[in-house]
């Protein structure tokens, strides 16, 4: 039997990948930028319904310019959701700027509105909010939006899991100032490894800050025919080979998500009845991507996470915990949090994430919940 991955590249059926990569290498335009990147900009920016959007290396090269480009210093206090994975606290780090980490909510599994509430109580000065939306699912980005904006401070969404997950009607990652996109290898749409920023400012205001992150991202280079540098300059620009990856990937993301929570769908009928075991939130009015489909165990499972792992493992399937949250990691030990009941560590603790492949079949799918059953005799 095959090995069974928890997210793995999708590529297209049909291999508008590859017919992207085939235009950018029949005009030698495999470097720098071109076309695919300009395109794949304009068609994120259009899908999400954002003025413009800047093509990057990475999410977290994102994460980095959308703090910089929302003025984040050395010694600036910046609000970080503490389940999440390292990427999204690491760029506050890069910039000498201090982390606080933001327990969870119970209802959406992202940043506790209570616990931000009372951080900006302890730190008023607070300069920028990192909420996350976690394996796809939405925070409750109403409810963070009031309370960031009474204390005028700037919102960079990371929706780098969640990329087609709506709240409200509207796209995760253009509620707050900035917004964070991720097409790692394991991501919902890959390039092979990528990025995306947009920001959420009326649209001249947006163009403008997009363009300077354009600007920092080609190493700072000032508009003279010699090399002109008044700024530090960062190698952050996506290439055009993976643009024309990320173009073809868009035009299957709708059916990706489709796949996805029909994957999350499949294990609700199939598991739901197992003593102990619950499911990631969902709430009307929402639809999340289900990146990855998450469950946890309380109190009335006989099992553990670490049983289900093991498990799995033995039949040839990969799972893996739900993320360690930051307050918790040694790398951040210093670092202050506000808690909300340790709701983020009791995910933690008692989380698996499922497999989540687009590409599962129903028998893979099969294979995987009567490993699971089966743990409960
Ligand atoms: C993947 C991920 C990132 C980083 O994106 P890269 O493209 O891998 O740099 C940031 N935040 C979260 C929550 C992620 O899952």
């Amino acid at each position: 039997m095959a090995h069974i991955f928890l997210a793995s590249p999708h590529m297209s059926a049909e291999g508008y990948e590859q017919a992207y990569i085939k235009e950018a290498f029949d005009t030698n335009w495999i470097a720098p930028l071109g076309k695919n990147v300009n395109e794949f900009e304009k068609e994120l920016a259009a899908y999400v319904g954002v003025a413009d959007a800047a093509a990057l290396s990475a999410g977290t090269a994102a994460i980095h310019l959308a703090l910089k480009a929302a003025g984040v210093e050395e010694g600036d206090v910046v609000f970080c959701q503490d389940l999440t994975f390292s990427a999204t606290a690491n760029p506050i780090v890069y910039e000498k700027a201090t982390p606080v980490f933001i327990d969870s909510d119970r209802e959406t599994w992202d940043m506790s509105p209570e616990a931000l509430e009372r951080a900006f109580e302890k730190y008023p000065n607070a300069k920028a909010v990192l909420p996350v939306h976690l394996y796809g699912l939405p925070a409750n980005m109403d409810r963070i939006m009031d309370i960031c904006r009474r204390h005028g401070a700037v919102v960079i969404e990371d929706a780098a899991e969640s990329l087609g997950s709506t709240y409200r009607g509207k796209y995760t990652g253009t509620f707050g100032d900035y917004g964070v996109f991720s097409f790692n290898g394991n991501k919902i749409i890959t390039t092979s490894g990528g990025g995306m920023l947009v920001c959420n400012l009326p649209d001249e205001q947006a163009k403008e800050r997009i363009g300077k992150v354009r600007f920092w991202a080609t190493q700072s280079r000032e508009p003279a025919r010699h090399y002109e540098h008044k700024e530090i300059g960062y190698n952050y620009r996506m290439s055009n080979i993976c643009a024309g990856i990320g173009r073809g990937q868009m035009k299957v993301l709708e059916q990706r998500i489709l796949q996805k929570r029909q994957i999350f769908a499949y294990y609700q009928e199939h598991l739901g009845d197992l003593a102990g075991l619950s499911f990631m939130p969902m709430h009307e009015g929402e639809r999340a991507n289900c990146w990855l489909s998450v469950i946890q165990l309380g109190e009335e499972s006989p099992v553990r996470p670490l049983d289900v792992m093991l498990a799995l493992e033995q039949g040839d399937v990969e799972s893996r915990p739900v993320w360690k949250p930051m307050h918790l990691q040694p790398v951040f030990a210093g670092c202050d949090y506000v808690d909300n009941s340790g709701v983020a560590q009791s995910l933690f603790e008692n989380g698996v994430c499922l497999p989540s492949d687009t590409k599962l079949t129903e028998a893979d799918l099969e294979r995987i919940c009567k490993i699971i059953r089966g743990l409960w005799g």
